[in-house]
């Protein structure tokens, strides 16, 4: 038997590893355990190279509680360390990865945020434990070694007897960390990080019911199904994206989902398949969920591996932000996971790696869109906000998908954009050589103004997104010659003006006369009102949001409107001086009929824009039914 000392600079090392460690102790079990499968895989490949000759067997890991003694064990029949190599391994390498740590974030107080990724090691152990035994046995033709430490730099080596071949590792769990001797927290870790991990994991038995082996039948025939105890294997070896795109059907990646998500009653939309191999390492599989409109809700469902070892469900800085609403899987050992976020972008390969995903993304959309339009038109309301998203945050993405992004007109059929202006550009251009599209964002809200616009036979197209202030103006940009008008933006004749006019059947005194009778009724401050000559079947008054104005104010909810967002709001009334209620109300002589009137017409203007509401609505149905009494008398 030998003792010896831990070659440490600082005397205190565990109390910092713990001090630093504690809000994310729990990683020391991840860690363990992959060590014991780092062991198993080992043998396994010196078995492949003939360094290895004798019988693998099986390989499964066992993670075992012992609460009365109060230890967790995790034995794996991997390939063991001679005495020498415990020295050298446990005592020197792994030890000077724990010195290394310390040293470089005592003094940093954002070590928590990067800690979870340090891959401590071995030594993570003394975060939960205050005494920790080796009993390992070498594939080599040695003794076995044991090994224990109390969490001072004092270690004990001795020879003991162990016949098979491999390593337990025993935690005597510390007082101040007792939950890990209870049942339900270990098997929630194991489910966390080590629910693919490529060997199987024991924990416990569990009882399952199966027909009976003996073939006992029950009164009707049937084989009895009978309970029997089985292993509690936790994990799923051979996951999904370990496997090639080939082997797997639809059903299996559907399956896959459901084992990643148990608690998700959504089916995704679809998937991609990730797997490079140069010029870095990376496989995994993305799911496209129904985004809803709580997005914050569905973000952070990507999880990170590093070779089948779960490190993460925060994938921010390595796939664009857009891409945070997918699901599913990226396993990468090329990922560094030792860093911080902010270095972590900064990172070659991580940039790669972010290039790489954000055009499979839009290679996959492309591949639907010209594959499967119909397809993609069903789909397209459940996967418009992400694409909104991408291109507004992602100018690669931009240039791809602004091709088989899709308008939707309020007939329900659906266009490219260069399918839409074909359609429109004869009468939706204006007298300036400018293409108006005209959208809406809610067809029954706005459907006084959408039929006004339907009836000069312009089409209207559908944009009801949170982010549709910011794409159409995008869109602006990117497309020459090219406005975007929302149909209550102004009059309709205003939004594409044309060069003939409509003549005026009032005089400039008359339209005068009309303005101040209106600007009686209405908040100055607010309104901006003006007199035009439209045809006699629109509307008498209309109530507008002027266009930019709106768009700052839906920019400003989403964030990033600046200066203009903040503005008060303000609206255009427009009076259509041609229509016959209007020439009525310029030759009624009572003042109060005129103003009875006047207010009408105010009110269905507002009306029309959703704005009346409460005090006034109640007015408003109380004066109508004294117009109706009136009528009758
Ligand atoms: P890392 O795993 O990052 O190399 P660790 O501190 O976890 O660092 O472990 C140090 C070394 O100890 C390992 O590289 C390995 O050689 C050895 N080791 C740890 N656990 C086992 C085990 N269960 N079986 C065999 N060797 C092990």
């Amino acid at each position: 038997m030998s003792k010896g000392k831990i070659k440490v600079q600082t005397e205190n090392i565990f109390p910092i590893i713990k001090k630093f460690l504690y809000s994310d102790n729990e990683i020391f079990l991840r860690e363990l355990i992959s060590n014991a499968v780092d062991a198993t895989q080992k043998l396994k490949a010196l078995a492949s190279i003939g360094e290895f000759k004798g019988e693998i067997g099986d390989e499964t890991i066992e993670v075992k509680l012992d609460k009365k003694n109060k230890t967790l064990t995790i034995s794996d029949k991997g390939i063991g360390m001679t005495a020498e190599e415990v020295k050298k391994y446990i005592n020197q390498i792994a030890f000077s990865g724990a010195e290394e740590f310390v040293e470089k974030y005592k003094d940093k107080t954002d070590a928590n945020a990067i800690i979870g990724h340090f891959g401590l090691g071995f030594y993570s152990a003394f975060m939960v434990a205050d005494k920790v035994e080796i009993f390992t046995k070498s594939y080599k033709n040695e003794p076995a070694a044991y090994w224990s430490c109390d969490g001072s730099p004092e270690y004990t080596l001795k020879q003991i007897d162990k016949k098979e071949r491999g390593t337990d590792i025993v935690l005597h769990i510390a007082e101040d960390s007792t939950e890990f001797l209870e049942e339900s927290r270990i098997q929630q870790l194991l489910d966390k990080y080590c629910k693919f991990m490529p060997v199987p994991i024991k924990f416990g038995t569990k009882k399952i019911r199966k027909p009976d082996p003996l073939g006992q039948k029950d009164e009707d025939g049937n084989v009895k199904m009978v309970e029997v105890e089985v292993d509690n294997i936790i994990n799923i070896t051979k996951p999904a994206w370990t496997k090639k795109p080939s082997e797997l059907t639809d059903e299996d990646y559907k399956e896959f989902y459901r084992q990643l998500y148990p608690m998700s009653f959504d089916e995704p939309l679809f998937y991609i398949h990730l797997n490079v191999d140069y010029p870095f390492n990376l496989t995994g599989i993305l799911y496209f969920p129904k985004v809803k409109n709580n997005m914050e809700l569905q973000r952070n469902k990507i999880q990170l591996y590093s070779r089948q070892v779960f490190i993460t469900d925060n994938v921010e800085g390595i796939v664009p932000d857009f891409l945070t609403l997918l699901h599913g899987v990226i396993d990468s050992p090329d990922i560094p996971l030792n860093v911080s976020r902010s270095y972590l972008q900064a990172d070659a390969n991580v940039k790669k790696i972010s290039k790489y995903i954000t055009k499979k993304v839009s290679d996959k959309l492309e591949e639907i869109f010209k594959k499967d339009r119909k397809h993609f038109e069903e789909i397209w309301n459940d996967i418009k906000v992400f694409i909104e998203y991408g291109m507004l945050t992602e100018e690669k993405f931009f240039e791809r998908a602004k091709n088989f992004f899709l308008y939707k007109d309020t007939e329900g059929n659906y266009f490219t954009f260069d399918e839409l202006k074909e359609k429109i550009k004869d009468k939706q251009t204006d007298k300036n050589g400018h293409l108006l599209v005209l959208y809406a964002s809610d067809k029954d809200e706005q459907y006084n103004f959408i039929d006004a616009a339907l009836q000069k036979e312009y089409k209207v197209v559908i944009l009801d997104t949170p982010l549709t202030a910011h794409l159409v103006g995008k869109l602006e940009q990117t497309y020459d010659k090219t406005k975007f008008a929302r149909v209550d933006a102004d009059s309709i004749d205003k939004l594409i003006e044309k060069d003939e006019e409509i003549p005026s059947k009032l005089s400039d005194d008359e339209k005068e006369k009309v303005k101040n009778i209106f600007a009686e009724l209405v908040d100055k401050e607010k309104f901006q009102i003006e007199v035009i000559s439209a045809g006699e079947k629109e509307n008498p008054v209309i109530i507008t949001r002027p266009e930019f104005l709106r768009r700052m104010k839906d920019m400003e909810a989403v964030g990033g409107a600046g200066f203009y967002g903040s503005m008060p709001e303000s609206y255009q009334l427009t009076i259509n001086g041609n229509h016959p209620a209007i020439y009525k109300l310029l030759h009624t002589e009572d003042e109060n009929t005129r103003n009875t009137i006047a207010e009408q017409l105010v009110d269905l203007a507002k009306l029309a824009q959703g704005m009346l509401k409460g005090e006034e609505l109640n007015k408003f149905i109380h004066n109508s039914i004294e117009v109706i009494e009136k009528a009758e008398k």
